[in-house]
């Protein structure tokens, strides 16, 4: 039997990667959902014939439902963010990949766990805003949390034997250093969203494009990390790659380290989550050691990059300090990319969140939203 998918975010950059995995093992989709790109959804339906889909922007979904209105065989659908979470919490499919930007994605992770299934995740800010919660809910319903980021699939497939997790000491959680590396903050100041939107080695989604120039997402990732492996922060260091060829690596109580190599194309980790425990067929092109010449390393630049400080500042503190931050990030990137604040705006305004408040402790879903929704107004009042 071909395994049945349901994949949120499927109009995205990993939304796309993961329907060439999913027509390369010939697997089944049960759900679909976008957020507006209506066009690209239909021809999504039309190829892959999901049962449910579901449209989180209202109007989109007025104009999707007037699309699909008489065509036989049209799958069932809903709207809106509780029909997200509806169509994560549906029977059907064996996992569910979440490929969903932003905390948009956190009410789907926690449905889908909830609802017994296994999750295959790339919304890497279910995690970081909500950490505590879906950890928790994925012990409770004994489901498997399956890390599509490159960097957790590469410590993921280093830790596959049972021995190797319980000597786990440190992990080396490498960055492309985006396209600004090497810069200092003069040279930063003026940097426009062209600018940023220009990554060396990988093609993503625009805000994840801006999270690496301004490494938030190395925080972000670090953040992942911690609640993915159970690591402290202080066990993980960030390793500049700038080739990124080598996608992370782990120690171990000897000192021997694991690293996790292959070309940088999602489809291999993306499909890792997918085929787990088994792996599939060559999705992506072979590394070639031939025309690879060197392999660089450096150390991230924490005193000009100032949302990797602010990340390593918020998972210190604990509780919802690192919802805050990521609340500030994506304001703050969402008026860099209106240009409405300059690039340095970005790591400014994620530092001055996180340490407005002490954030520690406890909290419920209602918080993270609360939290979320204070961060996103303290951008506004200090811009
Ligand atoms: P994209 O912006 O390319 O795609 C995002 C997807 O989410 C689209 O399907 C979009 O719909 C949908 N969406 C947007 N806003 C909402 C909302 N409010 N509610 C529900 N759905 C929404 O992002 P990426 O594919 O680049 O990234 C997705 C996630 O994967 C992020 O968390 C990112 O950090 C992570 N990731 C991405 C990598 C990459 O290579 N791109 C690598 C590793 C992790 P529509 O198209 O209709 O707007
Ligand atoms: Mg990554």
């Amino acid at each position: 039997m071909p395994k049945k998918i349901t994949l949120l975010g499927s109009t995205g950059s990993i939304g796309t990667q993961s329907l060439d995995v999913i027509r390369a093992q010939g697997y089944e989709v049960f759900g679909l959902s976008a957020h507006s790109r209506t066009d690209l959804l239909l021809r999504q339906i039309e190829t892959f014939h999901p049962k449910v889909v579901c449209v989180t922007d209202l109007d989109a979904a007025g104009r999707l439902e007037g699309a699909l209105a008489g065509r036989a065989g049209a799958p069932v659908l809903l709207h809106g963010a509780e029909g997200l979470r509806q169509l994560a919490a549906m029977d059907g499919p064996d996992v569910v990949l979440n490929s969903v930007v932003g905390i948009a994605g956190l009410g789907a992770s926690l449905a889908a766990i909830e609802s017994g299934h296994d999750l295959a995740l790339a919304n890497k800010e279910s995690l970081v805003t909500g950490g505590h919660l879906v950890t928790q809910a994925v012990a409770r319903h004994g489901v498997k949390l399956l890390p599509v980021d490159s960097e957790h699939s590469a410590i993921f497939q280093c830790l596959q034997d049972a021995h190797s997790a319980r000597s786990l000491t440190k992990i080396l959680l490498t960055a492309s250093g985006g396209p600004f590396f090497g810069m200092k903050a003069d040279q930063l100041r003026g940097k426009t969203k062209e600018d940023a939107l220009r990554h060396p080695n990988w093609n993503m989604g625009a805000k994840i494009t801006i999270d690496s120039a301004t490494l938030m997402n190395k925080g972000l990732e670090l953040i992942e990390a911690v609640w993915l492996f159970g690591l402290p922060p202080e066990k993980i260091q960030i390793v500049v790659q700038r080739q990124s060829i080598i996608h992370s690596a782990v120690q171990f109580s000897d000192n021997s380290v694991i690293a996790q190599l292959g070309v940088p194309d999602m489809r291999i980790p993306i499909q890792y989550a997918l085929t787990w425990p088994e792996r599939g067929g060559p999705v992506a092109p072979e590394l070639d050691f031939a025309a690879l010449k060197v392999l660089t390393f450096d150390v991230a630049d924490e005193e000009t990059f100032r949302c990797l400080a602010a990340c390593k500042k918020a998972i210190a503190k604990g509780g919802l300090g690192p919802c805050a931050a990521n609340g500030a990030n994506e304001e703050a990137v969402k008026l860099f990319l209106e240009d409405k604040i300059g690039f340095l705006d970005i790591g400014r305004l994620v530092e001055a969140v996180v340490d407005s408040d002490a954030f520690g402790g406890s909290y419920d879903l209602a918080d993270v939203y609360q939290c979320d929704r204070m961060a996103r107004a303290f951008v506004h009042s200090h811009l």
